[in-house]
């Protein structure tokens, strides 16, 4: 059955469905609530003033209706509760007021002003509360489409489909005593109750990160026999080329560069993961990396997730590799089709040394005469999926990740387990580490003055509004709030500028160029400003509710300050859990902040404020989901060891999907 023959989604709807990347009926019930709200009746007696209330009762009388400003409007009416007459006030609702008749049992959620038995409601529900505690699923809706009608299409899409497509081999659901697969969907879109709810997310959860640690698993046990590329490369020339650089590497680098060298002259295909904090200086690791892939003859490609980025590491190889005679180009989605074109032939004719960019670098259309390394930038481990496609065009090269997030080592053994790992710990000298304060709100007139301070020395500001996951208007009244109170406060002697995810990447991209040549002083983003944005003359980062946000994440953030050697500052401001948040002021040491981080929550925000890649899944979070992913992991392992013992259909699906990485997904 196709989504267009579903009740009630015409060819309107399907749009608004794909725009959620919701293409069939797969896709729909799979399209899981993000949260869930509890409806349970309140009890007055315990609520006090300004609560959040929930309560049911009969419409005492017609509703009364007025009129304000722009098509806004009033509506209030007595609710008969049983023992007392509650004031309800509501406001634009006023279309429901044919609906609100007396003697209509109702439900009304808002907030509970108890000195004058008044409702402020937010909601109004035309239906009387069950006895049990409700639970509704929660939907990410947008504009166009309400959570409510996304509700609505999956349940239907669940009576027309007889069977969810299951990936969870049967010897794993008997292990748990996990539900069947349909059973968990139909259950996660229509909870009665609390814990079968639970049993169902464990269920979808376990199933995502068990096909996770599959394919983890199997490139890890199949890396052993992947033979790559035969290099001969002398060390003196590498050694060379070192001695030439600009600055001296520090010891971390030099053991980085080692470990690469070694994989690269070693026949076995290098999978490896450079791990460092912003600024630690990857680049030049990876710079060295293609100069030994030069020297032996092979073609580099290095892909960034921006075109920003690619081009800041364009421009940064150009001058470095100026005096050799190696050729470097840049390729990234923007450019015309005749210049791509160009820059095709010249890869296929091998006139190209080193590529970089974005994406592009791995569409069709580009082949490579003999590519022998491939570098990803900032990319959590997209790489499963890539590195399959690589096979495929008949490629083996060499793959190096350079991860700006260091995570704590038993983890990274789990979800890289594939990969060998290097990590940069120790900043290059001469860079002063950025100085941290906790501030609270009420001391943002201080904050005001040291961000003046650092103005009055022709320094740049970022200024970070956090994302609230629930809303789209939410974070856009707060970051348009905060950028008008900015303005304000500097605007008339400094250019303000915003950034946010609202914005199309043409517009990003205008803004940061902006920043970049300090025609915008005080930058207003979202976390959108992308990890390893370099504007050295930034020296001061202010976080708002910066309490939102896991350690990591903060610490990645203020790794875009404190870019050279001038004194940075990273201001966090939030009015609770300032406790945790203390370790930051303590320490710019990134593994010991993601240890606390993992210590404190799980695997804690490791991931920063994205997750990308393979690593997006749809119920299962890094964050929360730990202890299910070590399962995961001891489990695929010994199913990988035993795979050609199980036959069944399923088995011949995971076979075909690991064999086949392609269609993973
Ligand atoms: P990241 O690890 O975030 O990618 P970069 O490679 O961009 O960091 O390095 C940040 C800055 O530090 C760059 O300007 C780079 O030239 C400089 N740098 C890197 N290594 C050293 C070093 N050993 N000594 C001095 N400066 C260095
Ligand atoms: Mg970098």
């Amino acid at each position: 059955m196709n989504l267009n023959e579903l009740a009630g989604v015409g060819p309107k709807t399907l749009i608004l469905l794909n725009k959620l990347g919701i293409y069939n009926l797969n896709d729909l019930i799979s399209y899981y609530p993000f949260r869930y709200n509890i409806l349970k009746r309140s009890n007055l007696t315990v609520l006090n003033q300004d609560d959040n209330i929930i309560i049911d009762g009969i419409i005492e009388s017609r509703p009364n209706l007025f009129f304000f400003g722009k098509k806004k409007d009033k509506m209030n009416f007595k609710l008969n509760v049983g023992n007392m007459l509650l004031s309800i006030i509501i406001f634009n609702r006023g279309y429901l007021k044919n609906k609100l008749l007396p003697g209509k049992y109702i439900t009304v959620i808002g907030k509970y002003d108890k000195f004058h038995s008044t409702v402020i409601a937010n909601d109004i529900r035309l239906s009387k509360l069950p006895d049990i505690p409700q639970i509704e699923p929660i939907y990410h809706a947008n504009y166009t489409i309400s959570s409510n009608k996304i509700h609505k299409y999956i349940l239907s899409a669940l009576s027309n489909l007889s069977n969810a497509d299951n990936y969870l081999p049967e010897i794993f659901e008997n292990k748990y005593n996990l539900i069947n697969k349909t059973n968990a969907i139909s259950i996660v879109h229509n909870p009665t109750e609390i814990n079968s709810l639970k049993n169902a997310l464990y269920r979808l959860k376990y199933e995502e990160l068990f096909l996770f640690m599959l394919k983890i698993n199997y490139l890890k046990l199949n890396n052993n026999f992947s033979f790559g590329l035969k290099r001969i490369v002398s060390k003196t020339q590498v050694d060379d080329f070192i001695n030439k650089l600009p600055f001296k590497l520090t010891t971390d680098q030099i053991k980085c560069v080692d470990d690469i060298y070694h994989d690269l002259i070693d026949e076995k295909r290098m999978n490896r993961l450079i791990q460092g904090d912003v600024g630690s200086g990857k680049t030049i690791v990876a710079v060295i990396a293609m100069y030994i892939n030069f020297l032996s003859g092979y073609q580099s490609a290095m892909m960034a997730p921006t075109e920003i980025l690619a081009t800041q590491h364009y421009e940064n190889m150009k001058k470095l590799f100026a005096d050799y005679n190696i050729n470097v180009e840049l390729l990234t989605g923007k450019l015309k089709i005749k210049e791509k074109k160009k820059i095709y032939e010249k890869l296929f004719n091998n006139e190209i040394d080193i590529i970089i960019g974005t994406h592009a670098l791995f569409t069709d259309d580009v082949i490579y005469k003999n590519l022998g390394l491939v570098i990803t930038d900032e990319q959590h481990r997209f790489g499963v999926n890539q590195r399959a496609s690589l096979k495929n065009k008949g490629l083996v090269p060499d793959i190096l990740y350079m991860s700006a997030t260091p995570i704590p080592r038993t983890y990274a053994l789990t979800i890289y387990g594939d990969m060998a790992i290097s990590s940069i710990k120790t900043m290059p000298n001469g860079r002063k580490p950025v100085i941290t304060y906790l501030k609270s709100d009420n001391e943002i007139t201080e904050v005001l003055n040291m961000m003046l301070n650092e103005l009055k020395q022709k320094h740049q500001i970022y200024v970070i509004a956090p994302l609230i996951e629930e809303s789209d208007k939410i974070n856009l009244e707060n970051i348009v709030e905060l950028y008008n109170k900015m303005n304000r406060a500097f605007g008339k002697f400094y250019k303000v500028g915003m950034l946010h995810g609202k914005m199309s990447t043409e517009e990003k991209d205008e803004v940061m160029i902006a920043f970049e040549k300090n025609e915008i002083q005080i930058l207003v983003s979202t976390t959108v400003i992308e990890v390893g944005v370099d504007v050295k003359n930034a020296t001061m980062m202010v976080i708002f509710d910066s309490y939102r946000f896991g350690l990591s994440a903060i610490h990645q953030l203020r790794g875009r300050v404190g870019r050279n050697s001038l004194q940075s500052y990273c201001i966090l401001m939030s009015n609770r859990n300032t406790e945790r948040l203390k370790i930051l002021t303590q320490t710019n040491d990134g593994f010991k902040i993601s240890e606390e981080d993992f210590k404190l929550r799980g695997s804690g925000d490791l991931f920063g404020v994205k997750q990308s890649g393979d690593m997006n899944f749809k119920l299962a979070n890094l964050k929360n989901d730990y202890d299910i992913l070590l399962k995961a992991k001891d489990d695929s392992d010994y199913y990988l060891k035993n795979i050609d013992l199980y036959n069944d259909s399923i088995a011949n699906k995971l076979k075909e999907m690991i064999y086949n990485s392609n269609n993973l997904d």
